[in-house]
């Protein structure tokens, strides 16, 4: 698997899981954040599907060179292995940085202006896991989770948004005037 740089979408979501589970960050605890934020606008909202939305979120070629960079990044710098400023800068998880957000922003915008919010809210409140990578990664902790933190944020935004264009696509099949159509694409 050395030399290959083309990878199916299985392969890529069972390499974007491992490593997250080998950061701390399981699928559970991201599928968590896209509950608890879906789950104020939208109730009957299941668990499942926020867990099947992450999933498949995280098998996109996209969405696997962002987490695999920001990773990458991330353990960089907890081994110094950046060089001077960005080490001291990434380290310090520098508020005016903000490349990390860009990094975040880029997977939330998958979804839309709604999926940018959506991180916004996560990006400013830091529901569960969100608030415990920032905390661990900062200070003298030797772990640094400066793009760790922004990426799952921005996976939960992303999850919890397709859960709302579920609960959409839904409703509208409900309406008593609704009539199916079918068409190939
Ligand atoms: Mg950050």
């Amino acid at each position: 698997m050395k030399d290959r740089i083309y990878f199916s979408r299985e392969e890529m979501f069972i390499m974007n899981r491992d490593l997250l589970l080998e950061r701390g960050v399981t699928i559970n605890d991201i599928a968590e954040v896209a509950y608890r934020q879906q789950g104020k606008y939208n109730p009957n909202i299941s668990m499942r599907t926020c867990v099947e939305s992450v999933e498949k979120i995280l098998s996109y070629r996209d969405i696997f060179h962002i987490v695999q960079l920001s990773i990458e990044i991330d353990r960089l710098c907890e081994e110094g292995k950046l060089r001077s400023p960005i080490q001291e800068i990434i380290r310090a998880d520098l508020g005016m940085f903000g490349i990390d957000e860009i990094f975040g922003l880029n997977i939330a915008s998958m979804y839309g202006v709604i999926g940018q919010t959506n991180f916004g809210d996560i990006d400013v409140n830091k529901p569960g896991i969100v608030k415990e990578l920032n905390d661990h990664g900062k200070g003298d902790n030797e772990m640094c989770h400066t793009f760790l933190d922004d990426v799952v944020g921005a996976l939960a935004a992303a999850a919890s948004t397709r859960v709302a264009q579920i609960t959409s696509e839904e409703t509208a099949k409900k309406d008593p005037h609704f009539e199916p159509i079918r068409f190939d694409i």
